[in-house]
């Protein structure tokens, strides 16, 4: 059997994953990230979780076929820079060089986290079999990975697949990202909670309110579909009307990549049919190829949290299990 090491380097945690080439997550371990240090601070990091890791599990790093690393910002391959990662606080550090002699000589790979969660689901099960497919993440935004012929489509700068920033609302809603009316300013959690708190503040009957213990602070993307299925007027208004936002970004991906798989991640997901069902009844009447025998599938994420650890693991790795 062989052993890869995955390692999801987010803004607040940094989780460090053995994966086998089976594609199986077999042991994790998560430490906050230090975003204080730079480069240096977060690859000693990185390393001592590692060894802590490989210890429990009898295994050495020579033992390990490949490290990868999914890094929330751009990973420019070519020249192993993080050219920008702004919840990191790194910026132009040759990271992928770092890293490589932090572990030895070590082959190290890294990639976008969002690239690297896409990829993730695509070989461990979600896509089987799919030359192309599509990751769409509802979380804090709305993260987005493209996989082409069995690739992930990285772009000329791999700085592709910033889905969240399309625009589906012009003059819309700012983003943070400098742009109005982003499909993440609309169809992300953060963006769902905001749809909902603002619904609650025009119905003091909305059993929202029940369902948030009378406290508004604590709405979450669930608080919203367990009033909708208690039957709640204004709950049920914000789910359809954010369905309306969620499907206007899908179909605009599916007008343009025509995907095997679309697959839908995030806590929101959860809710299942709730969600699921109107969404592939919108595409169904509205995509352009409506009328096509071959159909994008639309399903929901399986591995959720794990797929970044996975899909960095194996990113040096074009094995497809089915
Ligand atoms: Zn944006």
């Amino acid at each position: 059997m062989k052993y890869y090491i995955g390692i999801d380097l987010g803004g607040t945690n940094l989780v460090v994953g053995l994966v086998n080439e089976a594609a199986s997550l077999i042991d994790k371990e998560t430490v906050p990230t230090k975003t204080t240090s730079g480069a240096a601070g977060i690859i000693a990091a990185m390393k001592a979780v590692t060894d802590r890791l490989l210890d429990r599990n009898n295994l050495k790093l020579y033992e390990i076929e490949a490290i990868g690393i999914g890094v929330p910002g751009t990973a420019n391959r070519e020249t192993g820079m993080i050219e920008f990662a702004n919840n990191l606080n790194v910026s132009n550090e040759p990271f992928l060089p770092m890293a490589k002699e932090a572990f030895g000589g070590k082959t190290v790979y890294f990639n976008n986290d969002a690239n690297a969660a896409a990829w993730g689901e695509y070989l461990a099960g979600a896509a089987a079999e799919a030359k192309s497919f599509v990751a769409v993440t509802l979380g804090t935004g709305v993260g987005g990975g493209i996989i082409l012929d069995g690739k992930i489509y990285e772009g000329v700068n791999f700085a592709a697949g910033e889905l969240g920033h399309m625009v589906i609302m012009a003059d819309g809603l700012p983003c943070n990202c400098g742009r109005t009316g982003c499909f993440e300013a609309y169809a992300s959690a953060t963006a769902l909670i905001q749809q909902t708190k603002a619904a609650m503040k025009g119905d003091v009957f909305s059993l929202l309110w029940e369902q948030c213990a009378e406290d508004i602070n604590r709405v979450e993307g669930k608080t919203l579909f367990d009033a909708v299925r208690r039957g709640d007027e204004t709950a049920i208004k914000v789910l359809k009307q954010y369905i309306k936002y969620l499907a206007a970004g899908i179909i605009n991906i599916i007008n343009v990549f025509q995907p095997e798989i679309i697959c839908i991640g995030g806590g929101i997901s959860k809710a299942g049919d709730l969600l699921m069902g109107p969404i592939r009844e919108i595409v169904a009447r509205e995509s352009y190829s409506r009328n096509s025998d071959k159909q994008t599938r639309i399903i929901t994420a399986k591995l959720y949290n794990d797929a970044g650890i996975i899909g960095a693991a194996l990113l040096g790795s074009d094995i497809h299990p089915v």
